[in-house]
């Protein structure tokens, strides 16, 4: 169970890392939909192939409700092929339409003003649909304040000896949230974080986006950054195999360094 001092750190990592590399613009995406689709695809694949997948239906039209809606399965599951498990994947966009139809009468807006426990707990429902693609849905398309947890947070969770990578959903997601509410509050002067910063750091920002920059409240954009934040010193530092902790941002923070 993670605590008080676990607490402070992640708001000490949100703090340096912001510092290091500034707002993320993290989801990319044009519409609601597209930002919903991409969370579907990137289950179990690189970002790299869920865009070609995004721009194959943007090229063939369908990349809406209306598109999902009408193309045939066997379609659809060609333009998504090169986003791995294409037959799955296919169907629960589907399945995700036909749930949107059925009980928002085929409206995300009306969706999305649902209470977020509410969503949250429909969307958990639907075949295909873990926490971490519910949580990117509430989060990146319908700008509701939950934290996403992925394998990059685990990871550097328990490299820090935060928190085992095998810790539940749950206990990681409320230890993001407790932690990062109080920085929209938080004069930045009042952060713990004296660090000195490497000097040269990868670039790890999306190009802004009509969702990226989307209207939102000040905890969501910290949650949204966060997670962006994370995904990029899982890319840039903190590999699977082997951490490359030189010039990492974090570097300061690992236990007995
Ligand atoms: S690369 Fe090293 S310093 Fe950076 S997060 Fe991973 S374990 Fe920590």
């Amino acid at each position: 169970m993670a605590s008080a001092p676990s607490d402070r750190k992640i708001r000490d990592y949100y703090l340096t890392l912001h510092r290091a590399w500034g707002a993320q613009h993290w989801w990319p995406g044009e519409t609601a939909f597209e930002v919903i689709v991409g969370a579907y695809l990137t289950q179990n694949t690189s970002w790299t192939n869920v865009e070609r997948a995004l721009e194959n239906l943007r090229t063939a039209g369908v990349l809406s409700l209306d598109g999902i809606r009408k193309i045939r399965l066997s379609r659809l599951e060609r333009l998504i092929r090169c986003s791995g498990y294409f037959r799955q994947k296919a169907t629960r966009i589907k399945t995700f339409v036909a749930f949107l139809d059925r009980n928002y009468g085929g409206s995300l807006e009306t969706m999305f003003s649902q209470p977020t426990s509410k969503i949250r707990e429909e969307l958990l429902a639907l075949n295909g649909v873990g926490p971490e693609t519910a949580d990117s849905t509430l989060l990146y398309a319908g700008n509701h304040p939950v934290f996403v947890v992925d394998a990059y947070t685990r990871r550097v969770l328990d490299r820090h000896k935060i928190l085992p990578a095998t810790s539940d959903y749950e206990e990681i997601r409320r230890l993001f949230e407790r932690a990062l509410e109080s920085i929209p509050n938080d004069p930045p002067q009042a952060a713990s974080s004296t660090l000195l910063l490497p000097s040269s750091l990868p670039s790890t920002a999306h190009p802004p986006s009509a969702m990226s920059g989307a209207k939102r409240t000040a905890l969501v954009q910290v949650y949204n950054e966060m997670h962006g934040l994370l995904v990029g010193v899982g890319k840039h530092f903190c590999g699977k195999s082997r951490p490359k902790c030189d010039g990492c941002p974090l570097q300061p923070f690992l236990p007995g360094g």
